[in-house]
């Protein structure tokens, strides 16, 4: 394929921005040099031009993101783990199973996790990878990105990691050595000195991420790494308020709860986005709206570890920035941008409705509005990319980057809809992907990613997790 392509007849497209620009007029889009450069109805072709086909499609912009443990794509339904709450379940699964990832056993992880997300129409990918300890024989951040670059997609790495260990992992058998404050600020500088870029349609990028801010930093830590990451021009990044375990242990240690901890340690604002956020009081909520601190909405895997479920609507509201996660396969069996979307458009109406009353005590049926289609594409596309900092990524306009999804909508599945624009979300399942486009290439024809032999891969994985339970026992 050449540089220059035109997407023609497309049944719909919706854009990712918000509110009255969320779906297009258009039908065609222009592509030039990994940007697009126009969009309209009837655009004629110019002579070398490739021509794309998307009659009875829909084009979606790719999505964004915003939290993912790539390694643990060979990790997936671990029977000891499979029943369990957030606390046990990471002893049970992450803590048990991180000594055996090595560089080769890691890539395969990665790749496995990275092809899942592009087949979901995925086309950034910001991953919060902790496993670095000091003596690591492999550079995890260059294989985290050669994989990623390799498929086409862009790469944030979240780089997490901890100074100390905490309570859950101080089990002999679950313990790995903790990096010093100075080991960890000088390997991040190093990774972002090779890695961070700041053009707006950055292809790698880099952010600060310990793991878990309030057990994997001691309380003087927070500050000092807040300010390293901005003097670096990086943002921040943590889990937090996962489930109640989070308020416990911030009420035990600090006194108070865990965004307010956060507010006194210069760990919210404009360039944090925190995953999780499930349990949270209305003062912690108004503190996250008013400081613009953004949520990675995991709603697949709160559901699985039954944290409960994130008040992404509420924080939406209260003006902080709302990006999607499919998090680690460990505890979200599918990382698949779509099954997340599908599931988190439906689970706030549910959650609306079930606080429903009826009247004369409350207001009678209520919720059917709580979440809609274009807003859950807005999150996972523009408010995404701007939550990372991918300025010309994100949405479907003329001058953004060319990345985009063409669904075919031809499965029964999607036969009969009066509006195809909202199948992929509104329908679920995986619609047949015609093309993803990553800086306007095309990186997938026909659910299959450019270049890549997933027979080998399902044969290399199925490996893995047998070597994996060799190592266990
Ligand atoms: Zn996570």
């Amino acid at each position: 394929m050449n540089n220059n392509i035109l997407i023609r007849n497309a049944a719909a497209i919706m854009t990712g921005l918000p509110g009255s620009k969320a779906r297009s007029s258009a039908r065609d889009i222009r592509i030039e040099s990994g940007v697009i450069t126009e969009m309209g109805n009837g655009l004629p072709p110019l002579p070398d031009e490739e021509q794309l086909d998307a009659s009875n499609c829909v084009i979606y912009p790719g999505w964004v993101n915003t939290h993912h443990h790539l390694f643990q794509s060979l990790l997936k339904g671990v029977p000891a783990g499979i029943n369990l709450t957030l606390s046990p379940w990471l002893q049970a699964v992450p803590f048990s199973y991180r000594r055996g990832f090595d560089e080769k056993r890691l890539r395969i992880a990665v790749r496995i996790g990275l092809v899942e997300l592009l087949r979901s129409g995925c086309t950034t990918v910001a991953d919060h990878h902790y496993l670095f300890q000091p003596g690591q024989d492999f550079d995890a951040a260059a294989i985290l990105f050669e994989e990623a670059h390799a498929l086409g997609m862009r790469f944030m790495l979240l780089r997490g990691g901890a100074t100390v260990t905490r309570k859950l992992e101080a089990d002999e058998k679950l313990l790995q050595a903790t990096e010093t404050l100075d080991q960890m600020l000088s390997s991040v500088q190093a990774t972002a000195k090779y890695f961070h870029q700041t053009t707006p349609m950055a292809m790698s990028k880099v952010a600060m991420a310990p793991t878990s801010v309030h057990v994997s930093l001691p309380k003087q830590e927070l500050k000092e790494v807040a300010r390293a990451a901005r003097s670096m021009g990086l943002r921040l990044h943590s889990h937090m308020s996962e489930s109640v375990a989070y308020i416990e242990h911030c009420r035990e240690k600090f006194g108070c709860l865990p965004i307010e901890y956060l507010a006194r340690n210069e760990w919210l604002g404009p360039d944090v986005w925190l995953a999780h956020l499930v349990h949270l009081s209305p003062e912690e909520i108004r503190m996250l709206g008013e400081s613009r601190t953004g949520i990675a909405h995991c709603p697949q895997s709160n559901a699985r570890l039954a944290d409960g479920i994130a008040p992404a609507p509420a924080l939406a509201k209260m003006g902080s920035p709302v990006t999607m996660g499919v998090d680690g396969a460990a505890s979200n069996e599918a990382a698949d941008m779509i099954s997340e979307l599908h599931f988190a458009w439906m689970l706030h109406r549910a959650q609306a409705g079930a606080l429903s009353r009826a009247r004369p005590e409350g207001l009678g049926e209520e919720g059917g509005d709580a979440t809609t289609v274009e807003q859950i594409i807005h999150w996972a596309s523009q408010s995404g990319a701007q939550m990372l900092g991918f300025e010309g990524v994100g949405h479907l306009s003329a001058g953004m980057a060319a990345d985009l999804a063409v669904y075919a909508l031809d499965d029964p599945r999607y036969f009969g809809l009066h509006d195809p624009a909202i199948g992929p979300i509104a329908s679920g399942g995986r619609p047949h992907l015609k093309w993803v486009l990553c800086a306007g290439k095309v990186i997938l024809e026909d659910d299959l990613p450019t270049g890549l032999d997933l027979e080998r891969l399902g044969i290399q994985a199925r490996a893995e997790v047998q070597a994996l339970l060799v190592l266990q026992n």
